[in-house]
């Protein structure tokens, strides 16, 4: 497999996850440790982290403790995309189902094995949710 067919191959597409953004809530996180709902950078270690995802374990989480505390139901209401490889969420989704049926539901984790921050190739930029190939694989259907 060459370089470009694997980028492709693990590719979950985060040009498109932005475009998307404004429609359907996709919330692209860029400086890891910035609290989505006070929107300061804060320390790694005020972050609230989630002992496991079922997949990964000691993930830092897009919200600060004090807002977790302060604001379970924003915490709750969101879907998260969990880098395995930087053990961090990366992305906050707001639930919804797909044209494919692939749902986006509250509180569940989905996960990418890397992505631009930790992949040492140049120039990732999308990597495929690890969820969505198995959720189209089972229905036969190219991923999107
Ligand atoms: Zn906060
Ligand atoms: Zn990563």
């Amino acid at each position: 497999m060459d370089l470009l067919r694997q980028r492709d191959h693990l590719a979950h597409k985060f040009a498109v996850a932005r475009e998307r953004q404004a429609k359907v809530g996709t919330v692209a996180i860029p400086q890891r440790s910035v609290c989505l709902i006070c929107k300061k950078h804060k320390p790694v270690t005020d972050m609230v982290r989630i002992p496991t995802t079922g997949v990964v374990k000691g993930v830092m989480d897009c919200f600060c403790s004090a807002c977790a505390k302060e604001h379970p139901k924003e915490v709750s209401a969101l879907a998260r995309i969990v880098c395995a490889g930087c053990r961090e969420v990366v992305a906050a989704v707001e639930p919804f189902v797909e044209r494919t049926g692939f749902p986006w539901v509250a509180g569940r984790f989905y996960h990418v094995s890397e992505c631009p921050v930790c992949s040492k190739k140049l120039g990732l930029t999308e990597s495929q949710i690890a969820e969505k190939i198995c959720f189209y694989k089972s229905r036969g259907i190219p991923y999107s």
